[in-house]
């Protein structure tokens, strides 16, 4: 019989939950989805509001070729935490693919739009004042404005030979790129492009819409 949050003083309530949650990650990580699937569940009855769970939840049904359930578990998350743009990747990564390769002509690390908390950075103080604040971006510099007026920055980083020289520890944000967010942005000559997954084809034109186009990234 399944519990509810009030079966439970606040001590153990929180204890039964780590315990399930630990239970759900093992199963996760033995690629044991049903049993994974149930862990979460079971959280989830007792406290709907557990979000790391329902993101878990959405984890294994996109691993055990649900995208519809995942989708619809990912949209519960973002409901209630709309800044949550880990999530908003993985929805778009249920539906496209990233195919190709790098061929290092260093053009997504010059003259790039970026984007911090959801807003373009629109001039060299505004990267200033977020780079001095501990806001991140503190390889990029102000290079001039395009044509359209719009400011663009270059990494510190980049070579003349178009290669990274801290590629070993290059951010987060340059790993992941090019992220599904930007597949309709892509440098020319860019190695790299976006297929769509067949599953999320058949079901998702409703859900296409309503995606988020841009989250923090170097953008173009
Ligand atoms: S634009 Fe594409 S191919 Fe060129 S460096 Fe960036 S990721 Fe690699
Ligand atoms: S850190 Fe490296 S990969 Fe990232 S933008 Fe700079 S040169 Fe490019």
């Amino acid at each position: 019989m399944s519990r509810k949050r009030t079966d439970f003083d606040l001590t153990s309530w929180r204890t039964w939950l780590n315990v399930l949650f630990y239970e759900g990650s093992r199963a996760r990580e033995a690629g044991d989805w049903e049993l994974a699937i149930r862990k979460f569940h079971e959280i989830l009855e007792i406290d709907p509001d557990d979000y790391l769970s329902r993101i878990a939840l959405a984890d294994c049904y996109a691993a055990r070729g649900q995208p519809n359930d995942a989708i619809a578990a990912y949209r519960q998350v973002l409901a209630h935490h709309p800044a949550l743009n880990v999530v908003k990747l993985k929805m778009l990564a249920l539906r496209w693919e990233r195919v190709g390769e790098c061929v290092r002509c260093g053009a997504c690390c010059r003259k790039m739009l970026l984007t911090h908390l959801n807003r373009r950075i629109a001039t060299a103080d505004e990267l200033a004042q977020i780079q001095a604040a501990g806001g991140g971006h503190d390889n990029w510099r102000f290079d001039g404005n395009g044509p359209d007026g719009k400011a663009l920055f270059t990494c510190r980083h980049i070579g003349p030979d178009n290669l990274c020289p801290i590629h070993s520890r290059r951010p987060q944000l340059c790993r992941d790129y090019p992220t599904p967010l930007v597949r309709s942005r892509l440098r020319p000559g860019c190695g790299y492009s976006f297929i769509k997954r067949t599953a999320a084809a058949q079901q998702d034109q409703d859900n296409a819409n309503t995606l988020p186009e841009r989250i923090d990234n170097k953008d173009m």
